[in-house]
């Protein structure tokens, strides 16, 4: 198993848990040469469907691969593409599925590369949901727009709610709560996977 990171190939297991639905087994794993951490996860095989109809064993790297031209020029990290495809992986095995469509591969992406990097997500969206026009793009941003705009309406509400806690609960729309929900939700993901 090479480190992530470095690509040292040698790596030491820190920590071994069962999940919770006892599907899988996660070995938290230290590189004595980088000194980083980082999971992996010993679990059933999970095949990605071809168009053609063949099956192949998932792979991080091509997840990489997919997403790293739609990267180019832009303030992502090999670490942060390495993050993403752990994420698309641990979203599809936590559906418990042992195939899923290479199109849908394509879907899962959209959601981590959308809070990478906008710009890159718009890169990847056009070419994967074959855009076709300018409103293509304009309906894409406008929906990034507004998803931002929720975040932020979160945020200052959040802020807004420090010295006043109960007296308003109301003012935060559900909508924004599920958002900031998610968003936590994702960043403890992130971090609970390193
Ligand atoms: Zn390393």
């Amino acid at each position: 198993m090479y480190c992530p990171f470095c690509r040292n190939p040698d790596s030491r297991v820190v920590d071994s848990r069962m999940a919770d639905d006892g599907s899988a087994i996660r070995r938290r794993r230290q590189c004595p040469e980088c000194g980083r951490r980082f999971t992996t996860v010993e679990t059933t095989s999970l095949s990605v469907i071809k168009r053609s109809g063949v099956g192949e064993p998932f792979s991080r790297s091509k997840v990489i691969n997919g997403v790293r031209k739609a990267c180019q020029g832009r303030p992502v990290s090999e670490d942060d593409l390495a993050m993403l495809a752990q994420e698309v992986e641990e979203n599809i095995r936590a559906s418990g599925a042992a195939e899923i469509d290479a199109h849908e591969v394509g879907l899962i992406i959209l959601g981590p590369l959308q809070k990478l990097d906008k710009v890159a997500y718009l890169r990847f969206a056009s070419v994967y949901q074959a855009f076709e026009s300018l409103e293509d793009f304009e309906s894409a941003i406008a929906l990034l727009r507004h998803e931002s705009d929720v975040e932020a309406k979160a945020t200052t509400s959040k802020a807004e709610g420090k010295g006043s806690e109960g007296k308003s609960p109301e003012v935060r729309s559900p909508e924004a709560k599920n958002t900031e929900a998610k968003n936590t939700e994702a960043k403890n993901t992130a971090k609970s996977t390193l």
